[in-house]
């Protein structure tokens, strides 16, 4: 066991997890909103969270956000390494006094906005799996930050805001397909798994959430030449929701060169495939380094 301090620097079913989450849940722990704490209570939930995660005795698992350990301790019962982020101080002690005995366990006192995920990997490892019920008020900014770390993550599951779950897998056309989708399917195969309501959490919070599997692409099926600047490109593009393209992209490309990458430019972005945002960013490119 390990605790790391980086940050110092800089209801329910009869089983086992539905016994551990009421124990957790009259622990007398103050959540605090500003870290997002909604923590699960419902033992059934987390055993069908834990089944769509599989984990094995094989695994390096990443936990984001353990709270009072609903996921830790059903995945500490069977990975062969569990490294868990915590920011909040006042869950540190509570998490070491429990799970210091575990030879897989090492929490970091971190900020997970800021933690560098490939200095996890030991020399001879290939991937980290990722996992968390995430902070909702953070999950956008954490899942770009995760992204740079795609190629050395096997796969991430994560509890969201369903209505963020619903825009990470949504189809071009529809009313929720935006930069987030456009951006996580570039990097990503995206799956919906299920929804969870708010009562199976303490305190429940105002929204619904879901639970997505993200697997980032071993081979893109497209490949942006510069990845900066068909990140910039999408942002542009649906930084006016209701303008055309032509519009949106003035000063980036005009409307004949949009055309030339057989695209309408009176069509508005959420219209657009991934692989469509990729051939006007590489034309993009191209045209900067001509
Ligand atoms: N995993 C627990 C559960 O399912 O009951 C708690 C989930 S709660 C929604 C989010 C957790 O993330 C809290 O423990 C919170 O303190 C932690 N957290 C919030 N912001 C964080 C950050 N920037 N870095 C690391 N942990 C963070």
């Amino acid at each position: 066991m390990a605790v790391k301090q980086s940050r110092s620097k800089q209801s329910n079913s009869n089983s086992k997890s539905a016994a551990k989450a009421r124990s957790a849940a009259s622990s007398g722990h103050q959540h605090k909103k500003e870290f997002g704490q909604n923590f699960l209570n419902n033992g059934r939930i987390i055993d069908q969270i834990v089944a769509a995660i599989r984990p094995k005795a094989t695994d390096h698992i990443v936990e984001i956000g353990p709270g009072e350990a609903a996921l830790t301790a059903p995945l500490l019962d069977v990975v062969h390494k569990l490294d868990i982020i915590e920011i909040d101080n006042d869950l540190i002690g509570p998490l070491t006094q429990r799970f210091s005995q575990k030879p897989a366990f090492c929490l970091h006192h971190a900020d997970a906005l800021r933690f560098d995920y490939a200095s996890l990997l030991a020399p001879d490892e290939p991937y980290i799996r990722v996992v968390g019920n995430l902070p909702y008020n953070i999950s956008s900014p954490l899942m770009f930050h995760l992204l740079h770390f795609a190629p050395r993550i096997l796969d991430m599951h994560f509890m969201l805001q369903k209505e963020v779950v619903e825009r990470i897998c949504a189809t071009p056309g529809g009313k929720t397909y935006g930069r987030l989708s456009v951006m996580l399917q570039y990097a990503c195969q995206t799956e919906y798994l299920f929804s969870v309501g708010p009562e199976n959490f303490t305190p429940p919070p105002k929204v619904e959430s879901a639970i997505v599997r993200l697997i980032p692409h071993v081979q893109k099926p497209v490949v942006a030449h510069h990845e900066q600047r068909f990140a910039e490109l999408v942002k542009q593009a649906f930084s006016q929701k209701r303008k055309t393209l032509r519009n949106t992209l003035k000063g980036w490309l005009d409307a004949e060169q949009i055309q030339a990458c057989g695209i309408d430019p009176t069509a508005r972005a959420e219209t657009l495939s991934v692989s469509q945002f990729v051939t006007l960013a590489n034309l993009y490119h191209q045209l900067q380094t001509a």
